[in-house]
């Protein structure tokens, strides 16, 4: 399925997770954007992450007055980049918009992305000026996490991006034969290279409701961004392991000097700071491996990706075995080579 001859131009595709109080603003603004931009040749994508409120119920009525619309429903939350995976697995346009559902992104952007590619970038990729209503934490917090992940990571991944871009059927085919599981979109979008352009907007506040981002869950990202993109960890671990070593070589020295001169026993403040470093390196070098191998097991037991309960098109219900969408992300986790080659 799904190839540079769509009979769309775009697809729209929105992950939501408990979007009951915006979905259906966005999905507003989201069909009156493809409608002048795409002149209606597009489709709009609702990814429901397992919602528990009315996300769901919304989008199936939504679909039945807009065949627009396609919706998606995963059986349990999945996570933002997982449902979003699902949502470009799911899409059948010339081009993918990727675009949160709060209207933080502005879908009226749309526009000037696709002009931006008519003049040939593979992926352009919202880049934030302002960002209103974000923390100082979040802000501070993000900035690190920016910084760190470029001197870690081996690939340039643009600052102050989110997941919002417009890329190329290629492109999104590429990202889909990725079979990661701990997946960091921007990151993996980064890796595939070729003309990326930024266009430069401001973000709004969220349209309503709550971020459905906790702490957690963005350090469970930051961590699959560092371990999906860098061993340098690794590396740094093994450089403490061998300061240490260092360390641990000259208080050895210093303790058989002692017990020689006979001050054996004094010494307790100097054990203490032995011990309470030492473990602590341990810990931390145990700590860094255990995040790389956890992901190695989770990752080698190829289960699908993702799971999908329902969908719909054209305001009705599809039969899952006569839809793409059973695919389960399944499929792609072993077609690793490009699809556009011969
Ligand atoms: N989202 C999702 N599954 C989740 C968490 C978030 O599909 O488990 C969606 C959410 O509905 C929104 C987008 O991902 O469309 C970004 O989430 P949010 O706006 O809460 O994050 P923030 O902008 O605060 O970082
Ligand atoms: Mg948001």
């Amino acid at each position: 399925m799904s190839s540079i001859d769509s009979p769309l131009r775009v697809s729209i595709v929105a992950p939501c997770y408990n979007e009951e109080d915006v979905i259906e603003e966005f999905a507003r603004r989201a069909l009156a954007t493809g409608r002048v931009v795409a002149a209606g040749s597009f489709e709009l994508v609702l990814v429901d992450d397992g919602s528990r409120d009315a996300t769901w119920s919304k989008i199936e009525h939504m679909s039945r007055e807009n065949p627009e619309i396609v919706g998606v429903r995963l059986m349990r939350n999945h996570g933002h980049e997982l449902a979003s995976t699902a949502g470009i697995a799911s899409s059948r346009g010339a081009r993918v918009l990727l675009i949160d559902a709060d209207l933080q992104d502005p879908p009226e952007l749309l526009g000037d992305m696709m002009a931006i590619m008519d003049r040939g970038a593979d992926v352009v990729y919202g880049q934030r000026g302002a960002r209103k209503g974000e923390s100082w934490m979040k802000l501070t917090t993000s900035a690190i996490f920016y910084r760190l992940l470029r001197w870690l990571a081996s690939v340039d991944i643009p600052s102050d991006t989110g997941d919002f871009r417009l890329m190329t059927r290629r492109v999104a085919e590429l990202l889909l034969s990725m079979p990661e599981r701990d997946r960091f979109l921007r990151g993996m979008i980064s890796w595939i290279g070729g003309r990326q352009v930024p266009i430069i907007y401001e973000r709004d506040q969220r349209h309503a409701g709550t971020t459905k981002y906790s702490y957690s869950k963005l350090l469970r990202l930051a961590l699959d961004a560092i371990t999906g993109f860098s061993a340098r960890p690794l590396r740094i671990a093994s450089w403490a392991g061998v300061v240490t070593a260092f360390i641990a070589l000259c208080l050895l020295g210093y303790t058989f000097y002692s017990f020689e001169a006979g001050w054996a026993v004094t010494g307790w403040s100097s054990t203490m700071v032995a011990i309470t470093v030492f473990s602590a390196v341990q810990l931390i070098t145990l700590g860094i491996l255990g995040e790389y191998i956890g992901r190695l097991v989770q990752q080698s037991k190829g289960r699908p990706l993702y799971m999908v309960d329902r969908v719909v098109r054209d305001g009705e219900e599809v039969p899952l075995v006569d839809c793409p969408e059973m695919r389960s992300g399944n499929e792609h986790q072993f077609r690793s080579r490009d699809p556009f080659l011969p």
